[in-house]
This record gives structure tokens, C-alpha cells and sequence, in this order.
């Protein structure tokens, strides 16, 4: 989206000038392999273009070689602490791997990992989190943690760099949305490497998605980042979810049907929650994307104020209003404009 580089990662561009690419990271463990399956076809069908997924262990390798051949999703397995994990990662066909050049078992282990990843044409994530940072890289900036932050991926990056390994993606990522961004800031400016972003333990449910959005949004409207994670207590679905309704929201990406609904006030003829429920229900699952739907509570402002609204539906005092672009459609009373809007949504669904 931003930077000057771009990797990539199988067939897909990450960085450079393609789109702010969707990534979770696998719930499930690697023991079970079916449950992997399934989670990373979910995943698939909700739009996540990169899956991390933790490989503790090396014995868990003939898992991981069947679940690159069998994933739906490009994948990134997340090593720490050993380089020989990295290397079997590597050799089981990963196209990316995330480390930290500092635990790969010393500097002959990480140029093992690095002359493999170049060999295979694997990707490496490198990055600090602020929850790792030590007392010395706080202490060494005066407290600044987000100055620690890109302290900390600048000595994970030099190792690299210093053999010219370049196809890099790099994060900086904090519990923290304001010490999150500060790092971003600096690392966009100084590096041309693709980044990583995301708020990471940001939390479950809507403090999680909020947090989210706030340091995203912010870094997004800035154009930095390029491949970015919702990191939520959840179903990884839901991440995948969550992100793309923050790339919708930006005017970023559009995957899916934006549905704009009102508050609703003492004006509504409708019960508008119950209309969103219906709309959702009755969509097909190949609408095109970047359609949007309104759902009104009232005639009086809500067909103006959803004029842009490819279709959209409004309470009257005597039923529904269906219109189209802001123009009315059709009125009739919910049974009516529910075979309405089918019949609208089937034709939209055709024409994708
Ligand atoms: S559309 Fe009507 S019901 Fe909804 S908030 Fe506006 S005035 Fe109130």
C-alpha cells in the first residue's frame, strides 16, 4: 500500500502497490490438522490473505508439510527460540516465516535460516512487540517505548541487512495504540520494507475491534502499513471480519456489502435492528462487492440521507419503503418488500 518494497509471499504481492493485504493467525494447534483445515478454509471464504500459524515444535513438521499442501491460504509459521524449526518450516514449503533474528540459536543458525529462505524464496517477518522489550531498550531511550520499539526492530533488521537479505516485512506492534503509532511513524520513514501493522492483545469483542480501529484507521489515513492483522481474544474469522470492515470503512478495500443502518430516534416507523437482521439474511453469498444497503427507521430522512445507497429500505407510517439510489421503488408491507429486495439482491448476485 505504502512502501517503497514489496515481497512476495506464493503469488500474492504484499507492500509496494498492492492493497493493504488481510491476515490472521491459526487458533487451532498444529496436532490437529483437520480442525487447521477448516479454520484456514473459513478463513479463506471470510477474505484472510495470510495465515500465521505457531510451529512449537519439529515434530509437528509432517502437520505442517501437509497443511501447506491442503491450506486454502498462503501461510506463516511462527518459530521462536530455534533455527532448525525455521529451516524444517522452510524445507515444508512455507512462503513465509516469522522470527527473531536474536533467539535463532547464533549467528551460524540465523545465516542457516537466512541462506534457506533465499535458496526457497521464503519471506521473513521481523518485529518487536512491546511486551518483550527489555529494560535495557527502554532504559536506552530515556522510557520512549516507542523509540524502544523500532530500537528493537532495528537490531533484529541489521543481521539481515548486513548479508543483504531484503525480502523482509517488518512490524512494531504494542498494546498501546498511541506507542503503536509513534513507532509506525518512524519505521515508514526510515525503511522501505512492506509493514506489518496492527494493535496487538488489543482485546475481545467491540474494545477490541475499537481499539483496533483506532490505531489502524489512524496509520491507514496516513497511508502505512501494508499487510495488517486484527489481533483479538476470538474467533479468527472475526479478525478477518473486523479488518476488512476498517479497510471498508477507510475507503480503502471493499470486500462484501457495506450495510449502513441509522441509530434510529423517536421518528422511526421501524425497528431497524430487525430490518438489518432480514437484509443480512437475505443476502446471497456471491453479492458483488462494494454494494452498500441502507436501512432507515423513517421516510423523512432516511431515503435522503442513504441517497447514495444502491438499495435501501425505510419505515413508513404505513409499512416499508423500498428505493433505489435515493429514488422510491416500491412501497408494501414487510412480506412484499422482502420478496422485493430478494428478488433486487438475486439480480445483483447474477450480474457479479
Ligand atoms: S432515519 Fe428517521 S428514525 Fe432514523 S435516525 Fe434518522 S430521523 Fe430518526
Amino acid at each position: 500500500m505504502s512502501s517503497a518494497k514489496s515481497v512476495m509471499i506464493g503469488e500474492l504481492e504484499f507492500g509496494g502497490r498492492a492493497p493493504m493485504r488481510v491476515e490472521s493467525m491459526l487458533k487451532s494447534r498444529l496436532e490437529t490438522l483437520d480442525i487447521c483445515v477448516d479454520e484456514l478454509d473459513m478463513l479463506k471464504k471470510a477474505g484472510c490473505e495470510l495465515a500465521r500459524v505457531a510451529f512449537p515444535d519439529e515434530s509437528l513438521s509432517p502437520n505442517l508439510r501437509q497443511l501447506v499442501e491442503k491450506s486454502a491460504v498462503p501461510l506463516m509459521a511462527d518459530i521462536h527460540f530455534n533455527h532448525k524449526f525455521a529451516l524444517s518450516a522452510i524445507d515444508c514449503g512455507c512462503g513465509s516465516i516469522r522470527i527473531n533474528p536474536g533467539n535463532m540459536s547464533g549467528r551460524d543458525g540465523l545465516m542457516s535460516v537466512l541462506s534457506a529462505a533465499k535458496a526457497n524464496g521464503a519471506v521473513i517477518r521481523i518485529g518487536a512487540n512491546g511486551g518483550s522489550l527489555s529494560k535495557r531498550q527502554i532504559e536506552s531511550h530515556g522510557g520512549d517505548r516507542s523509540r524502544a520499539l523500532v530500537a528493537a526492530v532495528e537490531e533484529q533488521l541489521i543481521p539481515l541487512l548486513d548479508v543483504g537479505f531484503e525480502d523482509i516485512i517488518i512490524s512494531a506492534k504494542s498494546s498501546s495504540v498511541t506507542e503503536t503509532l509513534r513507532a509506525n511513524f518512524i519505521l515508514s520513514e526510515r525503511y522501505p520494507f512492506p509493514l506489518h501493522i496492527g494493535i496487538t492483545e488489543a482485546g475481545s469483542g467491540i474494545d477490541g475491534a475499537v481499539k483496533s480501529a483506532s490505531g489502524l484507521g489512524v496509520l491507514i489515513a496516513q497511508g502505512i502499513g501494508d499487510t495488517m492483522r486484527v489481533s483479538l481474544t476470538g474467533e479468527s474469522v472475526t479478525e478477518v471480519e473486523v479488518a476488512y470492515s476498517i479497510l471498508r470503512s477507510m475507503e480503502v478495500r471493499q470486500r462484501g456489502v457495506n450495510i449502513i443502518s441509522c441509530p434510529c430516534c423517536g421518528r422511526r416507523r421501524a425497528d431497524v435492528g430487525e430490518l438489518v437482521e432480514l437484509v443480512k439474511s437475505l443476502l446471497p453469498h456471491n453479492m458483488p462487492d462494494g454494494l452498500t444497503i441502507a436501512v432507515m427507521g423513517c421516510e423523512v430522512n432516511g431515503p435522503k440521507e442513504a441517497a447514495a445507497a444502491d438499495i435501501g429500505i425505510a419505515g413508513t407510517q404505513n409499512g416499508l419503503v423500498m428505493f433505489k439510489k435515493g429514488k422510491v421503488a416500491a412501497f408494501g408491507d414487510l412480506a412484499s418488500i422482502k420478496e422485493k429486495l430478494t428478488s433486487e439482491f438475486t439480480t445483483f448476485a447474477g450480474s457479479s
